[in-house]
């Protein structure tokens, strides 16, 4: 078994100009390199569903399904689109080095991530050739995260609980860390729910408004109280639940001398275990129902779920991932919730599941980089929680 060095392996991964979503196996080609020279079995499954891109996710999987450490790695191949070449200062996927940084598409969100922990499992194997008796190391690896995660890691875990395989721990490697490598590790995410409400008056002259109902009135009054809304005070690891207003729309822009007819607003509320849909959707029905009767008006309601909140609790796996953490660096990390989704939602349905990665700093954007020194380091973590995980 030859060592991985996770530098190289990152490069190889970069190469590959993998945007979302990833329907080819190529890009996984370097994983699939560094796989064969360990005892894994791997399996490419391709979803599709109607109106979406078919996509290539990676299952591999090593050991037996032992009592309760059967460990799971998971991530995500797809990176987002370079956006205009000219803000980058070298081409996106030609992975460059330079005072200590590796630059390239998706090195921080997140294939370098996926280099470390192939590289800690393969240290971890030279340092213990004999096959895992205790329990399995899986990788879940998907082209289908960064967009809308239709036939990605959702559909991956409903086959593989089909197929009976037993998890009792994932590590997902989104890029989790702020100032410092490993200074934050998630234990759980917000929900995000977004509401559409319309306000129906009736359209009529400007210059008779009493003939007239105006909905965009009765829409100011609602913004006024559900903007700025205090939800809660948060909880340990929460946040408060916050709402936010993301568009409004009211009349064709052009006339001047019509009430409009309708009013609508879409609102964004990111929340917290204190919260869960069915408790916003009434709450801010009660909101609609004071303001149509305040304004002589009627109201309708949609809304689209996002993600569901989970986690938020010190876990067994939270702590031992803490105390790799602090082995490597000498400081414990923070365990937080925030930030926007991932597919550890997902998981979190399966599985206890928490999330490290690198620094999160240019994620999405031009240039995006990591420090090499980073790289390492987050190998090294991996490989302590993997000695943890399977020590005793
Ligand atoms: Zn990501």
């Amino acid at each position: 078994m030859a060592a991985i060095d996770p530098v190289e392996l990152s490069k190889e991964l970069l190469r590959h100009e993998t945007l979302t979503p990833v329907a080819k196996q190529d890009g996984f080609a370097p994983l699939v390199a560094a796989l064969n020279t360990l005892p894994f079995e791997h399996t490419f499954y391709n979803f599709s569903e109607m109106g979406h891109d078919e996509t290539c996710n990676l299952f591999a999987t090593t050991g037996g399904q032992g009592d309760s450490k059967n460990l799971c790695f998971a991530g995500h191949l797809d990176v987002v689109p370079p956006g205009p070449l000219s803000a980058w200062k070298y081409p996106p996927f030609e992975p460059y080095e330079k005072d200590g940084m590796l630059v390239g598409r998706g090195t921080s969100d997140m294939k370098c991530a996926i280099a470390c922990f192939m590289a800690a499992v393969a240290r971890y194997y030279e340092a213990h050739p004999a096959p895992l008796k205790k329990g399995s190391i899986s990788l879940l690896l998907t082209g289908d995260e960064e967009g809308r995660a239709i036939n990605g890691t959702e559909k991956l875990l409903s086959l593989l609980n089909s197929k009976k395989y037993q998890f009792n721990g994932c590590i997902v490697g989104e890029p989790t860390s702020n100032d410092k490598v490993a200074d934050m590790v998630k234990i759980g995410r917000r929900g995000s729910i977004t509401f559409y409400v319309t306000l129906h008056g009736t359209q009529g002259h400007v210059a008779y408004p009493h003939l007239a109902k105006n909905p965009v009135s009765a829409l100011c009054g609602l913004i006024n109280i559900v903007q700025g809304y205090q939800f809660d005070l948060g909880t340990e690891f929460f946040d408060p639940t916050h709402l936010e207003v993301v568009h409004i729309q009211a009349g064709d822009g052009v006339t001047t001398n019509v009430i409009p007819g309708t009013a609508s607003v879409t609102v964004n509320i990111r929340f917290n275990t204190l919260y869960n849909p069915l408790k916003l959707q009434e709450w801010l029905e009660s909101q609609c129902l004071t303001i149509s009767k305040e304004y002589d008006v009627t109201y309708s309601l949609q809304y689209r779920l996002s993600a569901n909140t989970f986690g938020g609790e010190q876990s067994p796996l939270g702590i031992l991932l803490g105390d790799a953490v602090q082995s490597v660096t000498g400081s414990l990390p923070n365990f937080g919730t925030t930030g926007g989704t991932s597919d550890a939602r997902f998981i979190s349905q399966y599985m206890p599941v928490v999330e490290l990665g690198l620094l999160n700093a240019t994620a999405h954007k031009a240039n995006e980089q990591v420090a090499v020194k980073d790289i390492y380091t987050l190998t090294d973590i991996y490989y302590v929680f993997l000695e943890k995980w399977f020590a005793n």
